[in-house]
Formats: C-alpha cells, sequence, structure tokens
C-alpha cells in the first residue's frame, strides 16, 4: 500500500455537540479527508463501530454520556480500541490531562480551534495510524505470496479452535504440500520456484470463499486452510477441488513422479472439540493425513475425523 496514496482515504470522526465546530471541522479537513460526525456520545460511538474512522475527535463535555466515558467504551470494544482519540476541550474548561491520557486519549487540542494547529496535529496522528496499521499487516503477512503467515495462522487457529469448544462447533483444517518441490526448484530454479508457490497460493485463495476462512502459508512449499463450522465431507470436498485446481494450472515439472505437472497432496482433518482437547491434535492429525496422501503416491487429498 501506498501512504502517500492511502492519506486521501482517511476518515475523520468528529464527536461534538456544538454543530459549529462540527462544520468547522468539515471545512478545515474537507481537501484531504473524509469528515464524518456526530453530536452525541452514543451516536458517536455506533458511528465509529459502523464506520472505523482513522481518528476521532471527542468533545470532553457533552451533556449525558461525556467525552471521558465515550473514551472508555471505544477504548474497551476491541473493535475500536485501536482508533485513535484526541479530545477537544475548551480552554476554560478544567481538562483533567492525566486522566484522559489514563483512558487511552493519544493528544488533546483546545478550543478555541487554531485551525493550522489543528491540522498538523490531525494530519501528524493520522500518518502515525496509517503506519501502524500498515505494520500490523505486514507482521502478518507472507511477502511471497501475500497471503496471512504463520504468525497469524497461529493466532486465527488459537481463535477459532477455541471458539468451536465454547460452541460446540465443527472445524476442520486442510494442510497442504507441493509434491516434488525440491526437485522443482532443481530443475527450473528459485525464481520460477517462488512464481509455482505464487500461483498455487493465489489458487488455494480463489477456492476459498467464506470469509471466516483463513488460508496460510505454514512454511516452505506448506499451506493451511482453516475452516471454522466446517464439517469433514465439505472440507474434504474443498481439498479436492484445490488438488484438481492446481493440477489444472497445468505448470510443467520434469522433477516429477508419476506427472508431469505441479501437483499437490491434501490431509484434512476435522474435529468437534471438547474442552480438555488440545489444539495440536488437529494440526497433528491434519499432517498425518497429509503423510499418508504423499505415502499412497501424491496428488491426492486423505481426510479423517478425531
Ligand atoms: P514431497 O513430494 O515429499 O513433498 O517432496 P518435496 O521435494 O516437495 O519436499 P521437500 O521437503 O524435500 O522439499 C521442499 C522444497 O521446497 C525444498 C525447498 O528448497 C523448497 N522451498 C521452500 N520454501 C521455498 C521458497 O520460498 N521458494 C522456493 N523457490 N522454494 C522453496
Ligand atoms: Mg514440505
Ligand atoms: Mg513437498
Amino acid at each position: 500500500m501506498n501512504i502517500q496514496n492511502a492519506s486521501e482515504n482517511f476518515t475523520v470522526l468528529v464527536i461534538d455537540d456544538d454543530n459549529i465546530v462540527i462544520d468547522m471541522m468539515q471545512l478545515l479537513f474537507e481537501d484531504e479527508c473524509q469528515v464524518i460526525s456526530a453530536n452525541n456520545a452514543a451516536d458517536g460511538i455506533e458511528t465509529a463501530l459502523a464506520t472505523n474512522p482513522d481518528l476521532i475527535l471527542l468533545d470532553v463535555r457533552m451533556p449525558e454520556m461525556d467525552g471521558y466515558e465515550a473514551c472508555k467504551v471505544l477504548q474497551d470494544n476491541p473493535l475500536t480500541a485501536s482508533i485513535p482519540v484526541v479530545f477537544l476541550t475548551a480552554k476554560i474548561e478544567v481538562y483533567d490531562e492525566m486522566h484522559g491520557l489514563e483512558l487511552g486519549a493519544i493528544d488533546y487540542i483546545t478550543k478555541p480551534i487554531v485551525p493550522e494547529i489543528v491540522k498538523a496535529r490531525v494530519r501528524n496522528h493520522l500518518q502515525q495510524k496509517r503506519q501502524r496499521d500498515l505494520l500490523a499487516i505486514q507482521s502478518t503477512t507472507d511477502s511471497l505470496t501475500g497471503i496471512a503467515n504463520r504468525r497469524r495462522l497461529d493466532e486465527f487457529l488459537e481463535i477459532e479452535w477455541r471458539r468451536a469448544v465454547r460452541n460446540e462447533s465443527t472445524i476442520s483444517l486442510i494442510m497442504i504440500d507441493i509434491d516434488y518441490f525440491k526437485n522443482f526448484n532443481d530443475t527450473y530454479g528459485h525464481t520460477e520456484g517462488d512464481k509455482c508457490l505464487k500461483m498455487v497460493a493465489t489458487e488455494i485463495l480463489k477456492n476459498t470463499r467464506r470469509p471466516s476462512d483463513l488460508v496460510a502459508r505454514y512454511g516452505g512449499e506448506e499451506f493451511c486452510v482453516v475452516l471454522p463450522e466446517t464439517a469433514s465431507g465439505p472440507a474434504a470436498d474443498l481439498g479436492e477441488r484445490i488438488r484438481a485446481d492446481i493440477e489444472a494450472l497445468n505448470i510443467a515439472n520434469k522433477g516429477a513422479v508419476g506427472s508431469d505437472v505441479v501437483t499437490i497432496a491434501a490431509g484434512v482433518a476435522t474435529a468437534s472439540p471438547g474442552t480438555n482437547d488440545r489444539l495440536k491434535k488437529i494440526l497433528d492429525e491434519a499432517d498425518r493425513q497429509l503423510y499418508l496422501a504423499k505415502d499412497a503416491g501424491r496428488n491426492r487429498v486423505f481426510t479423517s475425523e478425531i
């Protein structure tokens, strides 16, 4: 993502019971970002949840729920906790800076508003926010293929496993490994090998459509698909579709045995975990099925339920 271009898409949410302040912010930022507004805290929180803005300018003194309280609600909700909050406070009011910082605000601006100061500060905070977002994306993305990396996979699996225990639901996992990939590299070189990895990752992603699913690079030429709330049958079907589609890509692999194109082997494991079950169980089982698929001649999908 280009930071310069991305800055054009910033959204700032102004929460203030004074419409003059809202109009002023609208005017001040109309050229550089989208300004949305709410004139009470409750509506502001709802708007923040619905629009996920890049920054919130939050008035301290408001009737009913005040800015401090609203800030606490925003910070306590994981969906809004990472949105930076800047308090707006009138000079004549006693603003408790310590209290604001404790609540997680990153800055405060005193009214009457000095346009250039507000602009400069907000710009700084927006740039920092964008950098943080980029870092967060980078730290969970595999740089070669653009899909989730191992770290993201581990986090995601942990969360989904716990959810499956809690909801008494079923979770499936597909472990995929490219066949004879060492020979592919030896024959065509590492650059072609990298291209092949990207094509395989794209093909897996194409087949995995549900937003709740995750496709990740597990390591080297191994990939993992996590399928929450998915039974064994549909998971095996998906594994088979992925296998067939990768074979149909028709990527030559002279180094393969029993095929002249790139193929994959996959192990599918499905679990309906109880409280005493460990996550390792499903990983081990998918790995075991993958090993059996390799052993049986590769280019095939093996499935089991635990
Ligand atoms: P099998 O059919 O049993 O899976 O054999 P294989 O050759 O695919 O498995 P092996 O584990 O022996 O070799 C994996 C190869 O994957 C070796 C390694 O160089 C290659 N590899 C791992 N990561 C990358 C990568 O990022 N880029 C490229 N080009 N190759 C990679
Ligand atoms: Mg391997
Ligand atoms: Mg392999």
